[in-house]
């Protein structure tokens, strides 16, 4: 629980120095709902809402910190907002968590419009650019870009080549940089390489 509880102080400091920067606020979110501070978690999670509408997987979360809470019908609202916003993007995973979600509370997903669940691409490459390589960026969807190799070794550098295309790649470098120095992370230590890995998981939206 201690640990917790400096986990939560550490993502505080992080939201706080760097208040429009959203995985602060999300981390911060994440962390509280890990530590069953439901309530809590809906601030930071509705600031990242702000900073970035687009990000599905934090609608899930706050839908998840509204249930715990028990305010089921602001729950509905905000994962059915998060739904859409999931199918728009093809973000698979948020959007199976989130369906689930409202199936558990008695509600259906909303329709969704046969254009979307996927990225707007050109109709000529529509079909033939996603499932060419297979290859589809985690956060942004792009079905290319990827990067010519591992960025580092390791299964996680593996999966940021499987998951991610080169330009979410480049954004994440300068906000590495910025998670080190505001958190003041000592990366001999293990403890602060996983919590960088953390962070890097969340900006690049890699699945589990
Ligand atoms: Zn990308």
């Amino acid at each position: 629980m201690a640990d917790m509880d400096s986990r939560i102080a550490q993502f505080k400091n992080m939201a706080e120095a760097d208040p429009d920067n959203e995985l602060g606020h999300f981390s911060l979110g994440k962390a509280y709902i890990d530590a069953k501070r439901y309530a809590e978690a809906e601030q930071p999670l509705r600031r990242v809402l702000q900073l970035n509408p687009a990000y599905s997987k934090a609608y899930e979360m706050l839908g998840k910190a509204l249930v715990e809470s028990g305010r089921r019908a602001d729950a509905v609202s905000v994962l059915e907002q998060g739904y859409a916003v999931a199918a728009e993007r093809g973000d698979v995973m948020p959007r199976e968590q989130i369906a689930n979600m409202l199936a558990e509370l008695g509600h259906a997903p909303p329709p969704i419009a046969a254009s979307a669940g996927r990225p707007a691409a050109k109709p000529v490459d529509a079909s033939s650019a996603a499932s060419a390589s297979g290859f589809r960026c985690a956060r942004c969807g792009r079905p290319h870009g990827q990067l010519p190799k591992a960025p580092f070794k390791g299964p996680l550098g593996m999966k940021i080549l499987a998951q991610s295309c080169s330009e979410c790649w480049k954004e994440w470098i300068p906000t590495g940089t910025k998670v080190i120095n505001e958190m003041g992370l000592a990366l001999a230590d293990p403890k602060a390489q996983e919590l960088y890995d953390e962070y890097m998981k969340e900006f690049l939206q890699l699945d589990p």
